[in-house]
């Protein structure tokens, strides 16, 4: 299943849920209002049934009747009228309230008793006559008359009316208590849902760790995790830190494509999590690094023993999905012992630093850190900062060391080989500084000054001596480069011929079509190309049929061991053969001795360069040089050639 296929089922899936809960929560907090509003509504229903309800207002009347016929007995057995009129209004008020009022309304279901009601409201508003002849003791004996028949009927409507007002008490309380169960059940699902809530939260946040803490194409921890992993690993424990770089993986993504790419990084990292199943955490910090972490006991030596098992699992071919891959990493690993300070900052800079250091020595090996290393690099990153202002500060200057014609012993060229005195570091080897300049990106502008420098030098020079530089492999993917040398050709009047550019086999390595474009716009001018330190390579035959070359410079270290080691001898002689036969110039480096001249020029070598003759001069020796050359032209000297100079 794609990778965007499963976001896209993973948004629906996650859509879905939001609206579900959405939906129950909006559900929830209806019900939750309408049930409070209904148990509010039935509780003030309560309320007023107990509190004004009709059966009061009919027991006080009935309490009142009773008292004014005790008041109308009373006038009539000769006491006053006042107490019987007051109580006779009372009664009058109160049938009138009982008149106005909802007590009669609930007694709707009694009709006989409520019209004997309403007969009584009219035989109480019909007594005022009677009552205003009090204290005449018949009118008093005619009023009790009037009233006593009502005595039984007014206590049977109030006990009517309590027992309806309990009925509607008794209704109201059998709505609340489905209301209280109605609160009940939401509630309990409130809790529910609040618990699968929480549920789901938690849930999630697991995955979102898990998400942040994974590499979503290898499935590894990712830089975060490892960074974790290091923050939670105990201070007082040996801890190692392995880093690895899958070599030349630029290269790899783009001769076969980014989708091979992903898929080598995918097949590495399930080999890395295999053979190091000793790591506490194998992470991909990004892009082709991967990172190893070790704690406790014996961690340096784990690491070492990862570092060799990975080694050794690398010859093994990865297979993509139509090919075999063999490739191979750098592993550079960093440590702290269990008495170190806890510094996971600098754990990882040794490592980063041992990997450098691996890198340097070649690639698809391990190193494991030393303080040198940091020295090293130190001095490395003080060369880089330092070269950036060296040419404006007059620090570099050319040397050109001489190349001789071997069959006349005559002058042939020069090689302009760069120097840098640094005012505090003294005399900087270009071994050392070049490869600063290539990795920081300066040597074009170096490379530039050189060109120029000896473009101006040879000016000067004789029109048959030819001068080599030097061209790093970065100067040839500027297309630009080129049209520079053509200006500087022109600027200093130069035959195109007189140049020789030499690049080295690690220039092709990489087969950029760039490259070749620009080597071949350089040979479309004129001028030469050669191929310089021939042999140290891996497949340094292959590279003589990717490019036309003029000229190939055989490697000083077969000169030096020619004398002494067959093989090297056999392999000049091959060279030089295949150099006659390709119709190629051949140059033999590092001549230093007698021997390993007879040696070369036996082995058909046109050209020599080394010590024997000359080492690199300055430009004024230089100067002298070809002058001495012209001494010994025959035309102006008779007494033949020698190498009596070297030195
Ligand atoms: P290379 O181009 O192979 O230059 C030859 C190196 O061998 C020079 O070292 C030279 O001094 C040394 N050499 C010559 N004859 C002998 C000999 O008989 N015995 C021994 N032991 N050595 C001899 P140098 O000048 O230190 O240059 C080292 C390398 O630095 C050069 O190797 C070249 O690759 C690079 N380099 C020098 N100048 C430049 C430059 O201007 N640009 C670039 N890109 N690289 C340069
Ligand atoms: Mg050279
Ligand atoms: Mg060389």
């Amino acid at each position: 299943m794609s990778r965007a296929t499963t976001s896209a089922r993973g948004r629906t899936h996650g859509h879905r849920v939001r609206l579900g809960l959405t939906i129950v929560t909006i559900g929830l907090a209806l019900l939750t209002v309408a049930s409070t509003v209904l148990a509010w509504g039935y509780q003030f229903q309560i309320a007023d049934a107990s509190r004004y309800n009709g059966t009061f207002d009919l027991n006080q009347a009935t309490v009142e009747l009773l008292r004014l016929e005790a008041e109308l007995d009373a006038v009539r057995h000769g006491n006053g009228a006042d107490a019987a009129r007051l109580r006779y209004a009372i009664l009058r008020n109160r049938t009138a309230i009982l008149r106005s009022g909802d007590a009669m309304s609930m007694l709707t279901a009694y009709p006989t008793q409520t019209a004997a009601f309403g007969r009584f409201n009219d035989i109480v508003d019909g007594l005022q006559p009677l009552i205003d002849q009090l204290p005449r003791q018949e009118a008093a004996q005619s009023a009790l008359a009037i009233l006593k028949p009502f005595d039984n009927k007014l206590v049977q409507l109030a006990s009517l009316s309590n027992v309806a007002t309990g009925d509607v008490v008794a209704k109201n309380q059998k709505q609340l208590e489905q209301i209280f169960i109605a609160s009940c059940l939401v509630t309990m699902t409130l809790v529910a849902f609040g618990a699968l809530l929480l549920t789901f939260v938690f849930r999630q946040n697991r995955h979102l760790v898990r998400v942040a803490n994974t590499d979503t194409l290898t499935g590894l921890g990712n830089r975060f995790a490892f960074n974790a992993a290091l923050a939670r690993a105990d201070d007082d424990v040996e801890q190692a830190v392995a880093l690895l770089d899958v070599d030349h993986f630029k290269l790899l993504n783009d001769s076969l494509g980014h989708d091979a790419g992903d898929l080598f990084l995918v097949e590495l990292s399930k080999r890395l999590a295999a053979v190091a199943d000793e790591a506490e955490l194998v992470a991909r910090l990004g892009g082709d690094e991967f990172a190893l972490f070790f704690c406790g006991p014996s961690a340096r030596e784990r690491a070492v023993h990862a570092c060799e098992k990975i080694g050794a699992s690398m010859a093994t071919p990865i297979a993509l999905q139509d090919r075999d891959l063999t490739a191979s990493v750098s592993i550079g690993v960093g440590f702290k012992t269990r008495e170190d300070a806890p510094d996971s900052a600098s754990l990882l800079k040794d490592a980063d630093i041992a990997l450098y250091g691996s890198k340097a020595a070649g690639r698809a090996c391990y190193r494991v850190f030393d303080p040198t290393m940091k020295q090293k690099l130190l001095r490395r990153q003080r060369l880089q900062d330092d070269l950036a202002l060296a040419v404006a500060a007059g620090e570099l200057a050319l040397a050109f060391q001489p190349i001789i014609d071997l069959s006349t012993d005559r002058l042939g060229g020069f090689e302009a080989l760069l120097r840098w005195r640094h005012p505090e570091l003294g005399f900087v080897s270009p071994a050392e500084f070049i490869p600063v300049a290539e990795e920081s990106q300066q040597i074009e502008m170096l490379g530039r000054w050189v060109l120029t420098e000896a473009c101006r030098q040879a000016a000067g020079w004789p029109s048959h001596l030819s001068v080599a530089v030097n061209v790093s492999a970065r100067q040839l993917t500027d297309e630009c480069f080129p049209m520079f040398v053509a200006e500087n050709l022109n600027r200093f009047g130069i035959r195109p011929r007189m140049l020789e550019i030499e690049i080295t086999e690690s220039v092709l390595i990489e087969n950029d079509e760039q490259t070749l474009r620009v080597l071949q716009a350089l040979r479309d001018l004129g001028v030469r190309i050669s191929l310089d330190d021939f042999g140290t390579g891996y497949s340094s035959l292959s590279y003589l049929r990717r490019f036309t070359f003029d000229k190939i410079k055989i490697d000083q270290s077969f000169v030096r061991s020619a004398a002494n080691d067959e093989s090297s001898g056999a392999i000049i002689a091959t060279i030089c053969a295949l150099a006659a036969r390709l119709h190629l110039d051949i140059v033999a480096e590092g001549i230093e001795t007698a021997a390993h001249l007879d040696f070369v020029r036996e082995a058909g070598c046109r050209f020599g360069q080394g010590y024997l003759f000359d080492k690199p001069l300055s430009v004024a020796d230089c100067a002298a040089r070809i002058i001495a050359d012209r001494l010994e032209d025959p035309a102006q000297r008779s007494d033949g050639p020698s190498f009596a100079r070297a030195g």
